[in-house]
C-alpha cells in the first residue's frame, strides 16, 4: 500500500513542474494529502518541504557594520595632547595678562620676573626686556630697574609702548611697540609675519572630516548636548588643523 502511495507520489511530483498554474493547485493538494498518508512532511507550491532548512526564512542580513571611527579617533586623541601640551601656557598667559593689564602705569614685577626662569619677559620680536620711561630708571630694562629696586608693587611706563596679546592658541605673546602701521616696531612687525604666515597655512580640512568628528563624539559623548559636540568638533579642528602660532619665548617655570 505505501509502496504503491509511494509511487504515485513520486509521479505526482515528477510532473508537478510541467502542469500549468491552475493544475499545480490541485496536484499540490494531492501531493501534501499523500505525503500525509505517508508520514512525510507537507510541501509548499515549490515542493520545498515546509519546516525544512530552505523553507525557513532567509538568514537576517548581518547587521551593518558599526561605524569605523578609527580616523576621528585619531584626531581627537592628537587633540586631546594638543591640548594637554599647551595648558601650562594658557595658564601662563592669563596670568601675565592678568598681572601686566589695566591703565597707566605698568606693574615692574611681572616685567621683571615673569619671564622665563624667573627672568624678565622677553618681546617676542626682538627678544629683549621691556624699557622703563621716565622717572630714576628712565632708558632701563625692566629687570636691572627692578635689580636695583626690588620689592613693592612699584609701577612704571613703558618706554616705546608694550603689547600683551594671547593668540589664537591661547599662549602668550609679549612685544615692543604700539600697534599701528609703523613696521619698525616690534608689535606691527610680528603681526605682519603672523599674518604671511596664517595665509600660507593650508586650508582646513572639509565637510567629511567635520561629519566623523560629529558621528564619533555622539557616539563617544551620547550624553552631551547636540550643541556641546559641535563646539568641541570646531575646537578639535581649529586646535589640530587651523594654523598653529606655536608657543611664544617666554615660558612659565617647569614647562618647556
Ligand atoms: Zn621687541
Amino acid at each position: 500500500m505505501s509502496e504503491e502511495l509511494r509511487r504515485t507520489l513520486r509521479v505526482y511530483e515528477a510532473d508537478y513542474p510541467g502542469q500549468p498554474l491552475v493544475a499545480r493547485r490541485a496536484d499540490l493538494e494531492v501531493i501534501n494529502q499523500l505525503r500525509a498518508q505517508l508520514d512525510l512532511p507537507l510541501v509548499d507550491a515549490a515542493l520545498r518541504e515546509i519546516g525544512s532548512a530552505a523553507e525557513a526564512d532567509p538568514p537576517e542580513p548581518p547587521p551593518p557594520a558599526a561605524p569605523d571611527h578609527s580616523a576621528a579617533r585619531e584626531i581627537y586623541r592628537a587633540y586631546l595632547a594638543k591640548v594637554a601640551e599647551l595648558r601650562p601656557h594658557r595658564a601662563y598667559a592669563d596670568r601675565v595678562a592678568r598681572a601686566t593689564s589695566g591703565s597707566g602705569p605698568t606693574p615692574v614685577r611681572p616685567l621683571a620676573t615673569m619671564g622665563t626662569g624667573g627672568g624678565p619677559l622677553l618681546c617676542d620680536h626682538c627678544n629683549k626686556p621691556i624699557v622703563l620711561e621716565g622717572g630714576p630708571h628712565h632708558g632701563v630694562p625692566a629687570d636691572a630697574a627692578w635689580a636695583k629696586n626690588p620689592g613693592g608693587d612699584w609701577k612704571s611706563w613703558v618706554l616705546g609702548g608694550l603689547v600683551v596679546e594671547i593668540v589664537t592658541n591661547g599662549t602668550l605673546r609679549i612685544y615692543h611697540g604700539y600697534p599701528g602701521r609703523d613696521a619698525r616696531q616690534c608689535c606691527n612687525a610680528a603681526r605682519r609675519a603672523d599674518e604671511q604666515a596664517q595665509e600660507r597655512h593650508a586650508p582646513q580640512r572639509g565637510a567629511e572630516t567635520f561629519h566623523a568628528l560629529r558621528m564619533f563624539l555622539e557616539h563617544e559623548f551620547p550624553d552631551r548636548t547636540e550643541l556641546e559636540r559641535v563646539d568641541l568638533v570646531n575646537d578639535i579642528l581649529n586646535t589640530v588643523f587651523s594654523y598653529d602660532p606655536g608657543i611664544g619665548v617666554n615660558r612659565p617655570s617647569g614647562a618647556s
